[in-house]
């Protein structure tokens, strides 16, 4: 028996309020609720983060969380927008490893929802940026 709490959930081992399932997908509101309405969709294949998806599992994904994202903002017309994240390795603050999606329906400014980027465009020269792509693309897979 797997002792990962999402694939307990799906195994229907623990309950959970699930608003969408098909044969490779479910989606479920996360317990939190950061906001109201605030769920988690994520493949029935146990993979652990986003590193672990091949090309097909990422369509599988990616295809179902428009349609997820449409029926949590069409359910509520003070829903204004929507923050997705996806937090991979600890220090992203991953703290399930079954990855997964958070959709987090906007109603306000002023709702409990926080995220900050900082801007330190002006702590890289050129040449470091240009360095940067440049490692980056020698990784990219074909
Ligand atoms: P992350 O920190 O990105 O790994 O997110 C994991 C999320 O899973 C957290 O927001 C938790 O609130 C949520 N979570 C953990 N256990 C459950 C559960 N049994 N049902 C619904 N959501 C859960
Ligand atoms: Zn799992």
């Amino acid at each position: 028996m797997s002792e990962c709490i999402f694939c307990k959930i799906i195994n229907n081992e623990i309950p959970s309020r699930t608003v969408y399932e098909d044969d490779e997908v479910i989606a479920f509101l996360d317990i939190t609720q950061v906001t109201p309405g605030h769920t988690l969709v994520l493949p029935k294949k146990h993979v652990a983060d986003i590193f672990d998806y091949d090309k097909k599992l990422a369509e599988i994904v990616f295809s179902r969380i428009p349609k997820i994202a449409r029926a949590i903002k069409q359910s509520d017309s003070t829903i204004t927008g929507m923050n997705i994240i996806n937090n991979n390795g600890l220090v992203a603050y991953q703290s399930v490893f079954h990855s997964h999606f958070h959709l987090i329906p906007r109603y306000t400014k002023h709702d409990d929802f926080k995220i900050t980027f900082s801007d330190n465009s002006t702590s890289y020269t050129d040449d470091e940026l240009d360095r940067l792509v440049t490692s980056i693309k020698e990784k990219m897979e074909v």
